[in-house]
């Protein structure tokens, strides 16, 4: 299918072409028509599956062919409420970018900075808005903004809101909206918590599932190192000197863990930025960028830090911890692979972390290849049952210097054939 059998007005369709799009992604396939009907929609799906064009593109073709819709005194008819400052940024990129040839006008809001220029955009009057919960109450309560004339809303990544303590935010919100409207629900996964909510917003909904995990984790080279804890940070400095890739994406589990990789990695001369909660959003948005243009090759970021990050062509993520949900993983390693570039996902796996790699495998449904040539090998042996030996006790093995087993990537010399 293409996007002119999608009945796409022909200033979207000449952007998206630009764009370089050729054909819609299967949420994009499914969704459009059902949303250009006006219909409700229930769509589990993550980032990475295409999802923001899924609604982005319906949202402004409707806006554009409304012949009511005021242009000197432009109201809110469009809200889209997303968890980050990050994702809220991109969602507003691609509407700005999907919409270019229309005359539709929007902005974003978020906290962590001065709202200052936030109202000042607001005050010239948008057509769709894009937020993040916080934000978007407060500028309501000091009266910058009304959503008595929203005709579209949209919740994104719904299950990440109630992860981050959103909720009464969102009901607070939800009853601030008109009834008559058309609703959007997204979330990657849906749990009893997030039908019941999504029942508070929806009217009879339409649902969509696209399931980019088997398709995704099938897509992306994946292997694993079984390495002691301590020496995580020397095998993360010996990947990167070997694997020599174009950008790497490291996941950390916690904030102070990723300061601490940028710093140990310093000492090799890689430099890295680390992205999460606790950098200012000018600092992320720098870093971000930084990595974006190519300026830094390594980003470090926690989970939540990285779900707005959207880069083409990025070529390798590591999951320097283990995620607890197997899902994340999933969720991760999305990061590479997107749309037909295929990339390489490596984790590091201690031994108190093999119950998690068992339930990625389970849930991924295939088996990590385990790459066992590189210096720092842990080959311990998981005691079922009893607490794992301490990892201060073992002794790690000598350090190679970095780069040592020369300059072939240690993935591409010994990638394992995968099991099927
Ligand atoms: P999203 O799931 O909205 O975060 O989108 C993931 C990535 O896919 C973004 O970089 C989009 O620019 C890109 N994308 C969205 N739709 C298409 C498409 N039809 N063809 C190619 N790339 C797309």
């Amino acid at each position: 299918m293409t996007f002119n059998e999608l009945n796409i007005a022909e200033p979207i369709l000449r952007a998206i072409a630009e764009k370089g799009y050729t054909h819609p992604t299967p949420i994009q396939e499914k969704a459009i028509p059902v949303l250009l009907r006006g219909e409700d929609l229930l769509g589990c799906a993550q980032t990475g599956t295409g999802k923001t064009a899924a609604f982005a593109i319906p949202i402004i073709q409707q806006l554009y062919l409304d012949e009511f819709r005021v242009k000197t005194h432009r109201k809110i008819k469009a809200l889209v409420v997303t968890p980050t400052r990050e994702l809220a940024i991109q969602i507003q990129e691609n509407f700005t970018e999907y919409g270019k040839y229309t005359d539709l006008r929007n902005t974003v809001i978020f906290g962590g900075v001065k709202q200052g220029k936030q109202t000042a955009s607001l005050r010239q009057g948008v057509d769709i808005l894009v937020a993040t919960p916080g934000r978007l109450l407060d500028l309501i309560s000091q009266g910058f903004i009304t959503l008595k004339h929203i005709e579209y809303f949209v919740l994104d990544e719904a299950d990440q809101m109630l992860d981050m303590g959103f909720v009464h935010d969102i009901k607070k919100l939800i009853n601030l909206l008109p009834t008559k409207r058309q609703s959007l629900f997204f979330s990657a996964t849906m749990p009893k918590s997030i039908i019941d909510l999504s029942g508070k917003i929806l009217g009879n909904p339409e649902r969509i599932t696209v399931k980019p995990e088997q398709a995704t984790a099938e897509k992306v080279d994946q292997a694993v190192y079984f390495v002691a804890k301590e020496n995580k940070p020397n095998l993360l400095a010996h990947v990167i000197l070997s694997e020599k890739a174009e950008s790497t994406l490291v996941f950390s589990r916690t904030k102070h863990g990723a300061d601490k990789i940028v710093r140990r990695l310093a000492k090799d001369k890689i430099t890295a930025e680390a992205i999460h909660g606790n950098k200012s959003q000018n600092q992320r948005q720098k870093a971000l960028g930084n990595f974006k243009d190519g300026k830094t090759k390594v980003l470090i970021a926690t989970d939540i830090a990285a779900r707005g990050i959207d880069v083409s062509e990025l070529s390798l993520v590591v999951n320097y911890d283990l995620p607890n949900v197997p899902e994340t993983y999933v969720h991760r390693i999305g990061r590479t692979g997107r749309a037909k570039a295929s990339g390489i996902a490596l984790s590091f796996c201690d031994v108190e972390e093999r119950p998690y790699l068992r339930d990625i495998e389970k849930l991924i449904n295939q088996k990590l290849p385990v790459i066992s040539d590189h210096p720092y090998v842990d080959d311990s042996k998981e005691e079922v049952g009893k607490k794992p030996e301490p990892q201060a006790k073992k002794k790690p093995q000598q350090a190679r210097k970095p780069g040592s087993t020369g300059n072939k990537s240690v993935w591409r010399r010994n990638k394992p054939k995968p099991k099927s």
